[in-house]
C-alpha cells in the first residue's frame, strides 16, 4: 500500500445525502489532474464487493453521471461496458482536474451493499465510488455532507473534515456509517477501537465492549500484536440483518436485534465478530495475489477460500475459547454439528474444498435446488480441515506444534511483510510445521473429497468422538430415540398452503422414484398431504414400505410409488475420555487453554 501523504494529489469524493428517505446518495468526485493531457479516460465501478464472491454489478444503481472539464464545460460521456463510462476531453485533450457528479440508489441492507434511509446511511465503497481506470493506486480522500445531527464513523484516518485513503483499495475497504448511531471507544494494547451500533434490541453495550476487548487481546496474543492503527466494529441491529464482512481496519456485521440473549444466541453474535476480526489477518493480510490489489472488473478466482474462510471459521471458536467467552463444550457442540452436516450432505462426496473455493462465484453464492447434491460449503469443510489439521499436528508433535504455527508461518513470511503469498503457500506451511503428521493431508481432504477421520483424531486430545441417539422431532414429548426410520430423502416446504418438494437428494428414496424439486405433493397414500402427514409417515411407516405419492407436476397430476428408504437417526458428540492418557490430556490443555475435566 502506498504511503499516506496528506499533501499528495488525490481524487476527492464528497458524499451527500440530502433526502436520505429517498435512498439516493449524491456524490461529487474531483478527479485529480493527470500527469499529462489525455484525450479520454474511463470511469469504472466495481462489479463485486471484495470479500463477497459474487458479481453484483453495482453500476445498475448509478444514475445521472455528469462530467465537466477544467473550466466547468460538460464533457461527452459514453458507456462502453456495463460498469465503464468513457469520458472524452476534447480534440486537444486535457489534464484536468475533472469533476464527476452522480447519484446512487442505495436500499439493500446487507454488509456487502449500501443502505440509505431516514435513520442512517451505510456505505460500501464498491457500490459508491468510481475509479479512474489505471489510477487506482493514487491517494483518495473522502468528505461527507451530512444531515443535521448526523455523524460519520469510518476506519480511515481523519484530517480536519477529510478522511484519507492511501489508494482506491483502502477507500473501498473502509465502509462508513452515517447517522445518529451510538459509538463506544476502547483501547487494546494502546490501539483505539470503536464499536458503532445502529439500531437497538436487547444488547448490552458495556458487556459487548468488555468482551470485544478480550477477543481482540486473544487475537493479538496469537499474532504477537495488532496489525492496524485503529479498528471499527460496525454493527447493524435490524430485523433480518445477518452476516459479516471483513476489512483491514474494520468489520461490518448484521445481527438480529434480539440476538443478545439467551447466552447461546449471544455466543453466536460473538462468533461472528470473532470471525471477522480474525480476517484482519487471514484474508486481509495473509492473502493470495488475487485478493489485493483487486481487479474490480471481474471475478477474482481463489483456490483456497477453504483456508481463508474455513480456517477463520475454525479460529472464531479458538479465539472465543482463549478469550474465555466460550467453554470447550460449546465448541465441541458446534464442531459435532458441523461434522454431522458435512457427512450428511451428498455434495461432500462430489466437490472438494479446492473446487468449492474456485467455484464460489457460481456455486456457494448462487445456490439452487440441486446445490446440496453437488456442492459443499468451503466454510464448513474448511473449518473441519482446520480442526483436523490442528488435532493431527498437536497429536503428532506431542503438543509442541499446532495450527497456530502454520498461521504464524504465513503471517511472518507474507502477511506481516505486506506481500501476497504464492500458490501452494498453505500446503508448504502445513508441511513445514506438521511434517510426517500431516503427510497426504491435502491430497485426501483438500484436493480430494475424503472426510478427515475425526474418530481417530479427537482421541489425540483425550476426547471421544462418537454417535449418540438423535432427538426426534414430532414424536411428542421430549423426543423418542429411534435407531432407523423411514426416509424419503427430500426436503419440502409449504408455500401458500401447498406442500412443495424443495430439494431431492441423490441416491435416496424420492430421487430413486423420480420425484423432482418443484413437484407439488397433494396426497400421501390417498390422504391430503401436509407437514403433519409427513411426520406421521416418519413415525408410523417402516423402511422398505411403499408410499403412494400424488403430485402436481407442471399442472398435471401424476402418481408415483416411492419405496421408503432407511435413515439412522443420530448426532455426534465430543466428550472427554475418562481413560485418556497423560499425553492426550496435555494436548487438550495446550489446545483449549483449560484443564482437562476431572472425573
Ligand atoms: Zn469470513
Amino acid at each position: 500500500m502506498a504511503k499516506r501523504d496528506p499533501t499528495a494529489v488525490a481524487t476527492t469524493f464528497v458524499v451527500a445525502m440530502p433526502k436520505p428517505a429517498n435512498h439516493l446518495y449524491e456524490i461529487e468526485m474531483e478527479v485529480a489532474p493527470f500527469s499529462r493531457a489525455v484525450a479520454a479516460f474511463d470511469l469504472c465501478l466495481p462489479v463485486w464487493t471484495p470479500g463477497s464472491y459474487f458479481v453484483r454489478d453495482h453500476a445498475r444503481h448509478v444514475r445521472e453521471l455528469v462530467v465537466t472539464g477544467p473550466s466547468g464545460e460538460p464533457l461527452p460521456v459514453t458507456k462502453t461496458e456495463k460498469s465503464r463510462w468513457r469520458v472524452s476531453t476534447g480534440p486537444r485533450g486535457a489534464r484536468g482536474p475533472f469533476r464527476a457528479t452522480y447519484r446512487v440508489y442505495a436500499f439493500e441492507l446487507t454488509v456487502r451493499t449500501s443502505h440509505l434511509d431516514a435513520s442512517h446511511g451505510y456505505g460500501n465503497g464498491a457500490c459508491l465510488f468510481l475509479y479512474v481506470d489505471g489510477r487506482k493506486d493514487e491517494p483518495q480522500r473522502l468528505r461527507f455532507r451530512l444531515p443535521k445531527g448526523w455523524k460519520a464513523s469510518v476506519a480511515l484516518p481523519r484530517r480536519g473534515e477529510e478522511y484519507l485513503a492511501a489508494d482506491y483499495d483502502e477507500l473501498v475497504d473502509s465502509p462508513f456509517e452515517c447517522g445518529t448511531h451510538r459509538t463506544f471507544r476502547f483501547r487494546v494494547r494502546g490501539v483505539p477501537h470503536t464499536l458503532a451500533l445502529w439500531g437497538e434490541g436487547n444488547e448490552e453495550p458495556g458487556r459487548l465492549v468488555h468482551d470485544l476487548s478480550r477477543l481482540v487481546e486473544a487475537a493479538a496474543g496469537l499474532f504477537g500484536g495488532l496489525p492496524y492503527e485503529r479498528y471499527l466494529f460496525l454493527v447493524h441491529l435490524a430485523e433480518g440483518a445477518r452476516g459479516g464482512l471483513e476489512h483491514r481496519a474494520s468489520q461490518s456485521c448484521g445481527v438480529g436485534p434480539w440476538k443478545f440473549r439467551p447466552e447461546a444466541a449471544y455466543r453466536e453474535v460473538l462468533g461472528l465478530l470473532s470471525h471477522e476480526l480474525f480476517h484482519a489477518w487471514n484474508v486481509k493480510r495473509i492473502r493470495p495475489a488475487n485478493l489485493g490489489p483487486f481487479d474490480y472488473s471481474r471475478e477474482a478466482y481463489v483456490r483456497d477460500l477453504w483456508a481463508l474462510e474455513g480456517m477463520t471459521s475454525y479460529y472464531e471458536h479458538v479465539l472465543l475459547l482463549r478469550a474465555g467467552l466460550e467453554e470447550p463444550k460449546h465448541a465441541f457442540e458446534a464442531w459435532a454439528k458441523d461434522v454431522k452436516g458435512h457427512r450428511d450432505s451428498p455434495g461432500h462426496r462430489v466437490q472438494s474444498a479446492e473446487e468449492s473455493s474456485f467455484d464460489a462465484w457460481i456455486r456457494l453464492y448462487r445456490p439452487d435446488e440441486n446445490s446440496p447434491n453437488v456442492s459443499e460449503s468451503y466454510y464448513r469443510r474448511g473449518a473441519l480441515v482446520g480442526l483436523a489439521l490442528d488435532l493431527a499436528i498437536r497429536g503428532g508433535t506431542r503438543g509442541r506444534r499446532s495450527l497456530d504455527d502454520v498461521v504464524l508461518e504465513l503471517w511472518r513470511r507474507w502477511g506481516a511483510r505486506g506481500r501476497p503469498y504464492p500458490d501452494g503457500a498453505w500446503e508448504a506451511a502445513v508441511a513445514k510445521v506438521g511434517g510426517a503428521a500431516v503427510a497426504g493431508f491435502f491430497d485426501r481432504y483438500v484436493r480430494g473429497v475424503e472426510t478427515p477421520p475425526f474418530e481417530s483424531l479427537f482421541p489425540r486430545a483425550g476426547l471421544l468422538f462418537r454417535e449418540k441417539a438423535a432427538k426426534e422431532e414430532g414424536n411428542g414429548g421430549d423426543g423418542v430415540v429411534v435407531a432407523a426410520r423411514a426416509d424419503l430423502g427430500w426436503k419440502t416446504k409449504t408455500e401458500g398452503g401447498r406442500l412443495l418438494v424443495a430439494e431431492v437428494y441423490e441416491g435416496r428414496a424420492a430421487s430413486g422414484a423420480g420425484v423432482s424439486a418443484g413437484d407439488e405433493v397433494v396426497a400421501l397414500d390417498g390422504v391430503r398431504a401436509g407437514e403433519d402427514q409427513l411426520k406421521r409417515i416418519a413415525r408410523d411407516l417402516s423402511p422398505g414400505q411403499t408410499l403412494r405419492l400424488h403430485l402436481f407436476r407442471l399442472g398435471r397430476l401424476v402418481e408415483v410409488p416411492v419405496v421408503l428408504g432407511c435413515r439412522r437417526a443420530f448426532d455426534f458428540e465430543i466428550v472427554p475420555d475418562p481413560g485418556a492418557s497423560q499425553e492426550a490430556r496435555a494436548v487438550f490443555e495446550g489446545w483449549l487453554g483449560s484443564r482437562f475435566p476431572a472425573g
